[in-house]
């Protein structure tokens, strides 16, 4: 990309269990032109997290005023948290010429739809169903309950796919995020949620296991 191109923005989004954190670690080491947006939260931050890294962790009040001031992009409620992405660090960056990939939710990946006609949104899905329990119970720091209830979440966050301008099918860490390394540099037809072959694999999914 030359100095003078606008960036691209990038929004990614997939349930709890499509492996989502390792696949962005691996497309940001292989683009790493792509820049990752840190997103303010009220949740608690994990012991291995790091403010202004990970997160900007905030409290409910600097949250709200935040939102007050109409400083966000997008935000949302995620599992009893707030999150939220700066609009004017998102346009900074992107002024700047540098593309910028946001890690939000499906209810965010909306919000920008609507005011950014040029964001370029992706839905990572998990290969299957069996296999995306086993991903939300190889999390050994969650109690049952727990489990049950990001499980139930995950199903319903996977009927808005088709919302999303590209799927990737994350059956492959390398696969998938070749894939969504087209997709940033636009060569990502074959991720398109109108491509036929991929519809079908996507209903397969969403069908296996009633
Ligand atoms: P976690 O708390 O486990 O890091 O993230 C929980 C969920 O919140 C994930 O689905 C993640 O994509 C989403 N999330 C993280 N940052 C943002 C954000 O800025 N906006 C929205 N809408 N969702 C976010």
């Amino acid at each position: 990309m030359t100095e003078t191109e606008t960036g691209r923005l990038i929004v990614l989004a997939a349930p709890s269990g499509a492996g989502k954190t390792t696949l962005v670690h691996e497309l940001l080491s292989r683009e790493p032109e792509l820049e990752f947006s840190i997103s303010y939260t009220t949740r608690p931050k994990r012991p291995n997290e790091t403010d202004g890294e990970d997160y900007f962790f905030v409290t409910k009040a600097e949250f709200d005023a935040m939102r007050d001031r109409n400083a966000f992009l997008e935000h949302a409620e995620v599992f009893d948290n707030w999150y939220g992405t700066s609009e004017e660090y998102v346009q900074s960056r992107i002024d700047a010429g540098h593309s910028i990939l946001l890690e939000i939710d499906w209810q965010g990946a909306q919000q920008v739809r609507d005011r950014r006609s040029d964001a370029v949104t992706v839905f990572i899905m998990p290969p299957g169903r069996e296999e995306l329990e086993r991903r939300l119970r190889g999390r050994q720091t969650d109690s049952e309950q727990v489990i049950q209830r990001r499980l139930r979440d995950a199903l319903s966050d996977m009927s808005h796919w088709s919302e999303f301008g590209f799927v990737v099918i994350n059956d492959n860490l390398d696969a998938a995020a070749a894939q969504l390394a087209a997709i940033v540099n636009g060569r990502g037809e074959v991720s398109q949620t109108d491509n036929p072959e991929l519809i079908a694999r996507v209903e397969e999914i969403l069908a296996a296991g009633g």
